[in-house]
C-alpha cells in the first residue's frame, strides 16, 4: 500500500508569516501527491529546562528520528536565560552546513538572467564561535576557531553535493593571503578532499576577489565552498543577484545525515497574518528536502509548477510587484503541477 512508503517530516511552522507559507507547502504537497506525513511542532511558550531554549525535546527529538524536516522563520524571544532558536538547532543537531542554492528565475527580470550557483557555508565555527572577551578597557578581542575536523567536514559536503548534483566545479572562498594559519588550513583540508574528486575541477578564489566578480558575472561561479562569516555575507549578496528574500531557499546539514530546510527570510512580522507572504522561498526548501530524500519527481514537479507560476507572471505575490495573495499564488502553484 502507499501507506508504507510514507515518510516521516518533522515540520515547524515557527512565527509570524510562518503557518501561512507551511500552509501552503502543505497544499501544494496533498496536490502533488508527497508521500510525507508532517510531525509539527511549535517553538512553545515556555523555556524547556532540557534545552533551555523555547525549543522543546521532544522537537529536537521529532527531528533526530526523522532525520528530515522543515523550518519556517523563528522570531526569537526577548529575554535572557534561554539560547537564540536558531543556535539551539544548530548546536543540538549538529547543523554544520548551510547550503544556498541561487538561480535566476526564468520570466522574472534581475539584471542578471543566467545565475545558477550554490553557496554552502561552514556553519558551526569560524568567527562565531561566540568567543569575545574584553583584555583590557578599549581593547576587545574576537577569536575565529578553524579547525582541521569541521573543515574537512564543510568540504567534504561540497564535493559531494557537486558530485551528485551534477556540478563541475567548486570554489574555496578565502583570505588566506591575510589570516594565513586560519583560513590557511581552511584551504588544506578543500584541497585534500579535492584530491578524491578528480572529476570536480576546483579552484581557490580571494573573498574580495570573489565579491567583484559575482556582481560582474555570477555565472563564473558553480558551487562555492566557505568559512562561516564570508558564507553569511555572500550568500546574501547571491539572494540580491536574483531578487531578493521571497524567493531564496536554504537546507542545513547535520550529523547523521540530517536535513533541516527553511527559507533564508524571517517571520516578516509587517506583512504576518495578511495573506500577503510569497511562499516561494519555503516551497523551493520543501523541494530541496525532497531532493534530499531522493524523491526527484515530486521535487521536479512542484519546482516546474513554481517556475511556471511566476514566469506566467499572472499571479505573483506583492514582493514581486504582483497583487496575489499567498493562497491565489498557492491556488495557481497547485493547478500547474
Ligand atoms: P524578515 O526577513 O522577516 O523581513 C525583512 C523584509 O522582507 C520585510 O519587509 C518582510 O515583509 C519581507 N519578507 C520576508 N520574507 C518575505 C516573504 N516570504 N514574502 C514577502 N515578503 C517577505 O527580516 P526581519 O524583519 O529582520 O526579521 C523578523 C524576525 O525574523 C526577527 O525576529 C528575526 O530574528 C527573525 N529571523 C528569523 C530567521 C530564521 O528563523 N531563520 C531568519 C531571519 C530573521
Amino acid at each position: 500500500t502507499s501507506q508504507t512508503n510514507t515518510i516521516r517530516a518533522t515540520l515547524f511552522p515557527g512565527d509570524g508569516i510562518g503557518p501561512e507559507i507551511a500552509e501552503s507547502v502543505k497544499q501544494v504537497f496533498n496536490a502533488a501527491e508527497v508521500p510525507i506525513e508532517w510531525e509539527e511542532h511549535y517553538v512553545s511558550n515556555s523555556v524547556d529546562p532540557r534545552t533551555n531554549s523555547f525549543l522543546t525535546w521532544e522537537s529536537l527529538e521529532s527531528v533526530r528520528r526523522n532525520g528530515v524536516g522543515l523550518k519556517g522563520p523563528m522570531a526569537t524571544p526577548i529575554g535572557k536565560g534561554h539560547r537564540s532558536l536558531n543556535l539551539t538547532l544548530r548546536k543540538e543537531l549538529g547543523l554544520y552546513a548551510n547550503v544556498r542554492p541561487c538561480f535566476s528565475l526564468p520570466g522574472y527580470k534581475t539584471r542578471y538572467d543566467d545565475v545558477d550557483l550554490v553557496t554552502i557555508r561552514e556553519n558551526t565555527e569560524g568567527e562565531y564561535s561566540g568567543l569575545e572577551h574584553q583584555v583590557v578597557r578599549g581593547v576587545v578581542e574576537s577569536l575565529k576557531i578553524i579547525t582541521r575536523q569541521a573543515s574537512l567536514r564543510v568540504a567534504e559536503y561540497a564535493f559531494h553535493y557537486a558530485r551528485t548534483n551534477g556540478r563541475k566545479r567548486v570554489s574555496a572562498i578565502h583570505k588566506a593571503n591575510i589570516m594565513r594559519k586560519t583560513d590557511g588550513l581552511f584551504l588544506t583540508c578543500c584541497r585534500e578532499v579535492a584530491e578524491k574528486y578528480p572529476d570536480i575541477t576546483y579552484e581557490e578564489v580571494i573573498i574580495d576577489n570573489c565579491c567583484m566578480m559575482l556582481v560582474k558575472n555570477p555565472a563564473l561561479f558553480d558551487v562555492l565552498v566557505m568559512p562561516n562569516l564570508y558564507g553569511d555575507i555572500i550568500s546574501d549578496l547571491c539572494a540580491g543577484l536574483i531578487g531578493g528574500l521571497g524567493l531564496t531557499p536554504s537546507c542545513n546539514i547535520g550529523e547523521a545525515g540530517i536535513a533541516l530546510a527553511e527559507a533564508v527570510h524571517g517571520s516578516a512580522p509587517d506583512i504576518a497574518g495578511k495573506n500577503l507572504a510569497n511562499p516561494t522561498a519555503l516551497l523551493l526548501s520543501s523541494v530541496a528536502m525532497l531532493r534530499h530524500l531522493k524523491l526527484d519527481d515530486k521535487a521536479d514537479r512542484i519546482h516546474g509548477a513554481i517556475l511556471k507560476t511566476i514566469a506566467e507572471g499572472k499571479h505573483r505575490t506583492v514582493d514581486l510587484g504582483g497583487k496575489s495573495s499567498t493562497t491565489d499564488f498557492t491556488n495557481e502553484v497547485c493547478d500547474n503541477l
